[in-house]
C-alpha cells in the first residue's frame, strides 16, 4: 500500500473518532492564544508549515515545483521538503521521527520531533506538549551562540561567543578535582546544537552544555591538570574568554621542545610603516617608510645571497599593512626571527644614534615616547582590530617571555654590529610596548636605525651607501646570532 492510500485510510478511521484538529498555541509574551492547523486523520500530530509561519510571524519562500518551503525565522533558515524526514536548519541536517507530508502547497511536519529540533536549533524557549497538543511560544533567542577552543603554547583559550555582555558578576567558574572545569553564566541561553559541534583541542577533551531556567552551565572535561584559569567578558567581538593555564612544568617542557626545534631557516623582515602611514619625516623630506623599506630589502638580499635562510618580507612595496597583520605574516610563515626596521624622531634635533627595542611594558619615558609614536598607526588601521587586549595580551606576553632571552641576546648583537659598522651613536638595547612585536611567536626586535629629526643623520640615511652599511651590520648580527644558537643546540 503506498502512502497516500494509507493516509486516506487512516483519515477515514480517525476522522470518525473526532480528534481535535489543531494545536493550541499560547504566546508567552503577549498572552495571546491561537490555533495551529494540523493534518486531520493521522495518528501522529502533523502541523502545517503555512500555519506555523503565520503563528511565528516568519517569512516563507515556497518552491511548488519541487515541494520545498524555506521558513525564515530571524537569521535562521529552515528548509523543508515533503516526503522526507530530513530538514535543514542553517545548513545543518536534522532528522525528524516521521516523513513529512505534502498536501497541495503545504508541508505537514511531525509536531513532536519538529518542535524538539526547533527548540534545540532555533527557539530555545518553545515548548511543545504532545499529549495536550499545546504549544508554548516564547520567542527568545540564544545569547550564547557558540564556542571556540584554541590551543596555545602555555595553555588553552576558550572563546564563548555571546550576543550580549554578561557582567563578571554573572559568570562563575571553578575546577573540580574530578577533572572537570565548570563555567556558569547567569542569564545565558545557549545554542547547544552549535556547542556540540565545537572541535575540542588543547586541554579540553569534551564539552557538555546544560541549559537551566536561569543559567547555563558549560562543563569541560580536561585531559590534564591546569595550573589556574582566568575569564572575562570581552567586547568586539562579544565573547567570554577563558584562559586555562597549563602547569608550569608542562609549559616549561613545551618551551624546551619549541626551543629544540629552533633552527634559523626563516627570517621575517618588517619594513616599518608604508602607504598612508608615512612614519616620521625629516627636515629634508626623507620619509621613514622609504628608508625602512630600502634597508629591509638590502638585508633580505644579503641573507638570500649568503645563506640558505628563507626571507619573508611583510611588505615589499609602499603599501599600508596593519601592525597585527605583520606578526600574523611572521607566524604563518613559521618565522624564526622577526626584525622590524624603523627610523626615529625626537623633538630635540641634537639627539642621534641607533637603538634596538625588545617588547615589554614601557620602562623609561624615552621608550614610552618612541613606542607611542610607533604605535600611533593603530589609529589608521581600518578595522580597528583590537588584537592586543585582554587574553591576547596575556598569551602574547607568555609567548613573548619564552623568547625574551633570545630576543635580548639578538638585540645585544645587533647593537654591537651597528656600533662597529656605522658611524653613529650606540644608544643601547631598550624595552618598550611595541604593538608590532606583540604576538610574534619567535625572537623579535625592533631597530630604530637613526634619527630623521637630526639633520646630519637624515643626510646620512638619505645615502644608499649608509643604508647598505646598516643592512650589512644587521645581516652580520643575524649570522652571528644563528651561529651561537645553533652551536648551543648542537652541544645540548
Ligand atoms: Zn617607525
Amino acid at each position: 500500500m503506498n502512502s497516500p492510500k494509507l493516509i486516506l485510510l487512516l483519515f477515514l478511521i480517525i476522522q470518525s473518532l473526532g480528534m481535535c484538529t489543531s494545536v493550541q498555541v499560547f504566546h508567552q509574551e503577549t498572552g495571546e492564544k491561537d490555533n495551529l492547523k494540523i493534518l486531520d486523520g493521522v495518528a501522529e500530530t502533523f502541523i502545517s508549515t503555512y500555519d506555523l509561519a503565520r503563528v511565528l510571524s516568519s517569512k516563507l519562500y515556497v518552491n511548488n515545483d519541487r515541494q520545498k518551503i524555506v521558513l525564515y525565522l530571524r537569521e535562521h533558515r529552515i528548509k523543508l521538503s515533503s516526503e522526507t524526514s530530513f530538514i535543514i536548519i542553517n545548513e545543518q541536517i536534522y532528522q525528524m521521527s516521521h516523513v513529512s507530508i505534502g498536501v497541495e502547497e503545504d508541508i505537514y511536519l511531525p509536531a513532536e520531533s519538529f518542535f524538539s529540533i526547533l527548540q534545540m536549533a532555533v527557539l530555545p524557549r518553545i515548548i511543545y506538549n504532545p499529549i495536550k497538543q499545546l504549544l508554548d511560544i516564547n520567542i527568545v533567542d540564544f545569547n550564547i551562540t557558540g564556542l571556540n577552543i584554541e590551543e596555545k603554547a602555555n595553555g588553552t583559550i576558550l572563546r564563548i561567543k555571546t550576543r550580549e555582555r554578561f557582567s563578571n558578576g554573572n559568570i562563575s567558574a571553578f575546577k573540580h578535582n574530578n577533572g572537570w572545569f565548570y563555567l556558569t553564566i547567569k542569564g545565558g541561553i545557549i545554542d547547544s546544537a552549535e556547542v556540540k559541534r565545537t572541535d575540542t583541542r588543547g586541554v579540553v577533551r569534551k564539552v557538555v552544555a546544560d541549559q537551566f531556567d536561569e543559567s547555563v552551565q558549560l562543563a569541560f572535561q580536561l585531559r590534564s591538570n591546569i595550573e589556574g584559569f582566568e575569564f572575562y567578558q570581552s567586547t568586539k567581538p562579544d565573547e567570554i574568554v577563558v584562559t586555562l593555564r597549563a602547569p608550569l612544568s608542562k609549559s616549561a617542557a613545551r618551551i624546551k621542545e619549541v626551543k629544540n626545534r629552533w633552527r634559523l631557516n626563516t627570517i621575517v623582515l618588517d619594513a616599518g610603516h608604508g602607504g598612508k602611514d608615512g612614519g616620521t619625516v625629516g627636515k629634508y623630506g626623507v620619509k621613514e617608510k622609504n628608508i625602512t623599506l630600502d634597508i629591509t630589502k638590502r638585508i633580505g638580499r644579503l641573507v638570500e645571497k649568503n645563506t640558505h635562510i628563507k626571507v619573508v618580507h611583510t611588505r615589499e612595496e609602499d603599501i599600508f599593512i596593519p601592525l597585527w597583520k605583520r606578526t600574523k605574516i611572521a607566524n604563518e610563515n613559521n618565522g624564526k626571527l622577526f626584525i622590524s626596521i624603523h627610523a626615529n624622531a625626537s623633538p630635540n634635533r641634537n639627539v642621534r644614534g641607533f637603538e634596538t627595542y625588545l617588547l615589554s611594558p614601557g620602562k623609561t619615558s624615552d621608550a614610552i615616547e618612541v613606542a607611542s609614536r610607533e604605535n600611533a598607526v593603530i589609529q589608521l588601521e581600518d578595522q580597528q582590530q583590537k588584537k592586543y587586549s585582554g587574553e591576547n595580551l596575556i598569551m602574547a606576553t607568555m609567548v613573548q617571555s619564552t623568547h625574551m632571552k633570545d630576543s635580548e641576546e639578538f638585540a645585544g648583537i645587533i647593537q654591537n654590529e651597528l656600533a662597529s659598522g656605522i658611524n653613529s651613536k650606540n644608544r643601547g638595547v631598550k624595552q618598550a610596548g611595541f604593538y608590532v612585536l606583540i604576538g610574534a611567536s619567535m625572537p623579535n626586535v625592533l631597530i630604530e636605525v637613526g634619527f630623521l629629526s637630526n639633520p646630519t643623520e637624515e643626510k646620512k640615511l638619505k645615502k644608499a651607501s649608509y643604508r647598505q652599511q646598516i643592512a650589512e651590520a644587521v645581516y652580520s648580527a643575524i649570522f652571528k646570532f644563528r651561529n651561537t644558537k645553533e652551536k648551543l643546540l648542537a652541544k645540548g
